[in-house]
């Protein structure tokens, strides 16, 4: 890590455990551990990027057909909730951005009521009745984890001003500004509607990567992950644009949401828990 993230704080909410080489080409069978990332941007009033997982997602998986999401995907709870953690910093909150909704990346949402939403006109796909709950837990959303008034609180990506990005960003050349220092840019392919944030010289990545060797070592994950993914082609595509990226922006701190090794030096210390 060539510099620290000033400005976000980063929380570990949860995690599960996977074989090394799915997250990584060239990974052994090991399992190493997936933390749930949510980050603290205190740019601009506060928002967070993502709640991460939480206790609503065991209520949620209780009954079958759902129960198999965590059959397969067990999630090891040590830590008080992203709630407790933020203490005092949660009332400065005034946005949740969700980089896409799958349930590691939403499950806390209720704990943060009347609170803005943002996130993506396609991730809302999701949502629509024609698709059966199981399809829906085949791409891993669960709608018992948004709260009732979702849609009324819900802001969309695609209505704040869309800007050019500076050259340094290059080969991505659009975002959408959703507050002074934060702008949203497309990442598309691992999930419906799926986005990263650039704030500063910090680019959340959400699942755009699992593992930060998949962009600077151009060790992607194994095609057995393309089971999980919205579509395949896409994350490889984005994948490729962050590694180019990489090449020429030395300046940038790209962290994708469960890597472990680019977050173990950032999580936030709650000493008052
Ligand atoms: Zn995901």
């Amino acid at each position: 890590m060539p510099n620290t993230p000033q400005g976000i704080d980063f929380y570990h909410t949860g995690l599960c455990r996977h074989p090394e080489c799915i997250a990584c080409r060239g990974g052994s069978l090991r399992p190493i551990s997936f933390p749930a990332m949510a980050a603290h941007i205190h740019a601009d009033g506060g928002m967070l990027f993502d709640t991460g997982y939480a206790e609503h997602f065991k209520t949620a998986t209780q009954y079958f057909p759902e129960k198999l999401y965590a059959l397969t995907t067990p999630v090891t709870f040590n830590q008080p909730s992203l709630k407790q953690q933020l203490g005092d910093k949660a009332d400065t909150i005034s946005k949740i951005f969700l980089s896409h909704l799958h349930a590691d990346h939403i499950a806390g949402l209720k704990d943060f009521p009347e609170i803005e939403i943002i996130c993506s006109q396609k991730a809302l796909s999701l949502l629509e009745n024609k698709i059966s709950r199981f399809a829906k837990l085949k791409q891993g959303f669960l709608p018992q984890l948004l709260p009732n008034d979702f849609q009324q609180r819900l802001t969309l990506i695609e209505k704040f001003p869309q800007i050019k990005l500076s050259p340094d960003l290059r080969p991505f050349e659009y975002g959408y500004k959703i507050a002074n220092g934060i702008i949203a840019i497309e990442l598309s392919g691992h999930a419906k509607g799926h986005y990263g944030i650039l704030s500063e010289n910090v680019l959340l990545i959400a699942d755009a990567a699992w593992q930060i060797e998949n962009i600077t070592q151009n060790r992607p994950p194994h095609w057995i992950s393309s089971l999980v993914m919205d579509n395949y082609r896409q994350f490889q595509e984005t994948l490729k644009k962050l590694q180019t990226l990489y090449s020429h922006n030395h300046d940038l701190i790209i962290i994708p949401s469960h890597c472990e090794k680019t977050l173990s030096s950032l999580w936030t210390k709650n000493e008052n828990l």
